[in-house]
């Protein structure tokens, strides 16, 4: 990991810290070190950065403005939202300027009947969660970083999360976006148009591009009908093939109505009851793994829960759960999902962990795991797999802990061989090497490496057609 920033390529004189400064105000152009300090440094210690100045902009006015002064000297910006991101493109490492937009976070519009409503890129995405449902209206965009993230980092990482599933990522719950160019320039592409065929998509190309092309200001949401009931249930198999057959016979049921399907082995659910305060063993005796399962009605007549019984009561039947805990009550269905949302943090005091977030065809999941478990032990006998994630769409967050005992600077040394191995399998089964967290610093690397010439070369030209200078986010993703 790159956890030690290079020589400090940007330091900028007075003057302009001074006119950087004027367009923000003198407060929110923070030079010193312990202010800087949140935007630096990302939760898991990954990183740790360094930055000339680290600017809060309040609008897309002094957005537009601060780009408009760093692409005439040629200073080098680095987008920042949250600081949730797991691969490291929000952290400025070479003394790059922070733009923050997390002071940006005005509601501009709330259209329930029209399911729309448009937000600040510094909303938290729990405050996006929030807006819509007080206009009685579900954003289904979930994550367990969901309190810090702002809606302009899931933006610019087309975040994914639980309910992908069924509602699709967070491209998906896009109309428009207001984006400030690297020149300064606005981009006013507010649209709540469902159908819009006016030329090449730019909303898409903005979507996802981890703060390399633009700075994303604000967007146009799409907001859904509310579930009225929700069926939760924590379920025991014997074997990850067996949880194809689960997923299966879930979908075939339920339908849309299947909201997640996450699995997890024994061993990560140790780690969350061993380190998450207040969760609980969910059943008598121990099994290998475990899926989270959801069902959402849209009419509160039971049906969900309905459902979900004929589906545990079958795949019973069928030896494919061997112990089933049905939330009773709203509580219990929150302490289940405890069990998954603790995942992240449990990791932490096991250790060093190396992190993979891969997607493969949900049929190849099973053989993926299992050879890449292989691969692991070869490498480093004793570590410690904890694949898990979003079944549904083939999500594996293939993480290892390191062996217990074991130094954890020299298990972090195996990164990169690990890493190279797992990503080759994963694209001999026409995977990908990110399925939601991004390519940031982390998979910079790789990405070169696994990306075809011509997909590599389409990406540099329009890198280069909208940052010309070169000056959003250097040094990551490309
Ligand atoms: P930041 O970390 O600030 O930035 C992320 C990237 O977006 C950077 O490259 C940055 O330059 C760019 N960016 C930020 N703001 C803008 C902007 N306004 N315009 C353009 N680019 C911008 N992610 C998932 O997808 N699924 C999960 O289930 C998930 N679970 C998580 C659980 C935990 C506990 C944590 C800590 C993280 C998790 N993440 C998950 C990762 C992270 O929360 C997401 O990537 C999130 O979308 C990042 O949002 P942020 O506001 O923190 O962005
Ligand atoms: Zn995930």
């Amino acid at each position: 990991m790159n956890d030690t920033p290079g020589p400090l390529l940007q330091s900028l004189p007075p003057d302009l810290i001074r006119r950087f400064a004027a367009i923000v105000g003198p407060e929110h152009a923070l030079t010193d070190p312990d202010q800087q300090l949140p935007y630096l440094r990302e939760w898991r210690d990954t990183y740790f950065g360094q930055s000339a100045l680290v600017l809060r902009p309040a609008s897309t006015a002094e957005v537009s403005a601060i780009l408009t002064l760093a692409h005439a000297e040629g200073i080098a910006v680095v987008p920042q939202a949250g600081n949730t991101g797991l691969v490291g493109g929000q952290i400025a490492m070479r003394g790059e300027v922070v733009v923050s937009v997390a002071r940006m976070t005005k509601v501009r519009t709330v259209d329930a009947v029209g399911g729309t409503m448009t937000v600040e890129a510094g909303l938290t995405l729990a405050e996006c969660q929030q807006t819509a449902d007080r206009a009685g209206k579900l954003f289904p965009l979930t994550l367990p970083s969901e309190g810090s993230c702002r809606i302009g980092g899931n933006l610019g990482t087309n975040a994914g999360g639980v309910g992908v599933l069924a509602y699709g990522n967070t491209r998906q719950q896009v109309l428009g976006l207001e984006v400030v160019l690297a020149d300064g320039r606005v981009w006013d592409g507010l649209r709540a148009l469902k159908k819009d065929n006016t030329g090449y998509d730019l909303r898409d190309l903005f979507i996802g591009s981890e703060g390399t092309l633009g700075i994303i200001t604000a967007a146009v949401l799409r907001l859904l009908p509310k579930p009225a009931e929700k069926a939760t249930a924590m379920v025991a198999i014997r074997s990850i093939e067996d949880a194809l057959a689960l997923f299966n016979m879930a979908q075939q049921a339920a339908d849309r109505g299947l909201t997640a399907f996450e699995f997890m082995p024994r061993l990560v659910l140790d780690f969350v009851l061993r380190h998450i305060a207040g969760t609980r063993e969910p059943f008598a005796a121990t099994y290998a793994w475990y899926v989270l399962i959801e069902i959402s009605g849209a009419q509160a007549d039971g049906t969900a829960n309905r459902q979900l019984e004929s589906i545990l009561t079958d795949a019973t039947d069928r030896g494919l759960v061997i112990d089933a805990v049905m939330a009773q009550s709203i509580a219990q269905a929150r302490d289940l999902w405890r069990l998954r949302e603790g995942i992240s943090e449990a990791q932490k005091p096991e250790g060093g962990n190396i992190k993979h977030d891969v997607s493969v065809p949900i049929a190849s999941i099973p053989v993926f795991i299992s050879r890449a478990n292989a691969i692991v032990e070869r490498i480093c006998p004793g570590a410690r797999p904890l694949p898990l994630g979003h079944f549904g769409d083939g999500n594996v967050h293939y993480n290892i802990a390191q062996p217990t005992g074991m130094d954890k600077a020299a298990f972090t040394k195996l990164t990169p061989q690990i890493m190279r191995e797992v990503h080759d399998l994963v694209m001999s089964y026409g995977g990908s090497i990110s399925a939601e967290h991004g390519i940031g610093q982390t998979r910079r690397a790789e990405l070169a490496r696994v990306k075809s010439d011509v997909e590599l070369d389409l990406m540099r030209r329009i890198k280069s057609a909208l940052d010309p200078k070169g000056i959003l986010n250097p040094g990551k993703m490309l």
